[in-house]
């Protein structure tokens, strides 16, 4: 058991929110998902170098399996759920873990191969968002906020029993998935859905464990301090001599009591997060910060109308980047490069995302009305930045334009086009692409 759980404790926060569970799933699709909150998951490989051991070797199962060094100062890297019935645990000396378990089987670790699942791993998450962030080889954190509409699961539990299902089918391998508004709550959810030991027995997990908002309270107040990251056992000593052993007593304890006793930003961020206040975000590192697509022309052009007209495709590829992505963008900028190389770029910023080709080409198109094009031109480009991955503001953008469906007649793309033109100031650029593209410009985001 990891620090800080101990197993009556996990098993009756968990019973309640997992009969909590089925009700939420029939309540999401009847409401059409649980809200535009932050949906953070947290997905971990259950005891993972022991499970590729297992994995590669079939002769492995049912039998104890110790990953580590088998050298005098040797320790446990992985075990697995049967060598666990016997009290071993990661961390522990090798040499202790066999006198516990004499009939374990003993391997030395082999990184170069858990690299390699690791990278697949990682591959297929990345496949369900951009903003997967890796903690070691076997865990790492998604922000699915902006993916469930396109995932199109409903509840929280849905989608992580789908992520926990794909990951299982495609790796051969035990995973545990968390979900939650936060890191924290995911985190804590993906160890509560662990397997565990209990009197000897390996009891299966859930496997999925998904802690909505409205279950947050119930399931952070009686754990143990020890589950916040940063409390350790002197932490935990000086919160306990203030009679502080929950999260829920840390919550409500007195702040500036505890500032003397851990200083004040330690204090600060633990009074949070107790609470269940906890924003830090996933970084994604390989997620984009922006995306764009220029050219440069075969000879420079001089005439306005060419160089708008070749911004439309270049929007449309930014446009499908970010719907790729599941994301809006806040920013459209364009780039010019003058015959004599000099290098400009115009940005607009928008009070809601943007992401169909026809709102990017027209802030882009915007955008180059005002810039003096005199000297004569050998690039353009349109990238888009200040990318979303929420839900939110592309929902606040179809609201406020209240689309009535797919466009389908012009009058309804006029409608469409004049909440546009309101929104983002682009008139110029409106009547602009209207008479140079006439029927093309209306067909742009059906053409999508
Ligand atoms: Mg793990």
């Amino acid at each position: 058991m990891e620090p800080g759980l101990s197993g009556s404790e996990s098993e009756r926060v968990m019973g309640s929110i997992v009969a909590g569970q089925a009700e939420e799933v029939s309540r999401d699709i009847q409401i059409g998902g649980e809200g535009i909150g932050p949906m953070i998951c947290h997905l971990d490989m259950d005891s993972f170098f022991a499970a590729v051991e297992e994995l590669d070797q079939p002769g492995l199962a049912g039998k104890p399996v110790l990953v580590g060094g088998v050298g005098a100062r040797g320790v446990v890297a992985s075990c697995n759920y049967q060598a666990r019935r016997f009290g071993v645990h990661s961390a522990m000396p090798m040499s202790r873990a066999q006198r516990l378990c004499p009939e374990a089987v003993v391997l030395g670790p082999r990184h170069d191969r858990y690299r390699r699942v690791s990278a697949e791993l990682m591959t297929i998450l990345r496949d369900v968002t951009p903003l997967v962030e890796p903690v070691g080889l076997d865990e790492a954190f998604l922000d699915l906020t902006g993916s469930r509409r396109r995932l199109g699961l409903g509840s929280p539990f849905a989608v992580g029993r789908w992520l926990r299902q794909t990951v299982v089918a495609k790796l051969g391998l035990g995973c545990s998935v968390g979900i939650g508004r936060s890191k924290l709550v995911a985190k804590l959810a993906s160890r509560m859905a662990k397997p565990r030991v209990e009197a000897g027995k390996v009891l299966p997990g859930n496997g999925v464990l998904a802690v909505t908002a409205a279950q947050e309270p119930a399931f952070l107040s009686p754990l143990s301090v020890r589950v916040l990251p940063g409390v350790g056992p002197a932490t935990a000593a000086r919160l306990e001599a203030l009679g502080i052993r929950t999260l829920e007593e840390l919550a409500s304890a007195p702040e500036p009591i505890l500032r003397r006793q851990l200083g004040r930003a330690t204090a600060t961020a633990l009074i949070r997060l107790a609470a269940g206040r906890d924003d830090r975000p996933v970084r994604g590192d390989r997620a984009p910060r922006s995306v764009g697509h220029e050219e440069t022309f075969p000879c420079d052009l001089y005439d306005r109308t060419l160089i708008e007209q070749r911004l439309v495709p270049m929007a449309e590829a930014v446009a499908a980047a970010l719907e790729a992505d599941a994301r809006t963008a806040r920013t459209i900028s364009i780039k010019v490069r003058f015959a004599d190389f000099r290098t400009i770029t115009r940005s607009r910023s928008l009070h809601v995302g943007v992401a169909t080709s026809r709102e990017v080409a027209l802030t882009a198109v915007a955008l180059l009305r005002g810039v003096n094009l005199h000297g004569g031109v050998r690039l353009v480009g349109v990238s888009a930045s200040g990318l979303v991955s929420t839900e939110s503001g592309r929902q606040l953008a179809l609201e406020l334009w209240s689309l009535p469906g797919p466009p389908s007649g012009r009058e309804e793309d006029a409608l469409e086009l004049s909440k546009l033109e309101a929104w983002t100031g682009v008139s110029a650029a409106l009547s602009a692409v209207r008479a140079k593209f006439g029927q093309e410009a209306i067909g742009l985001a059906s053409r999508l």
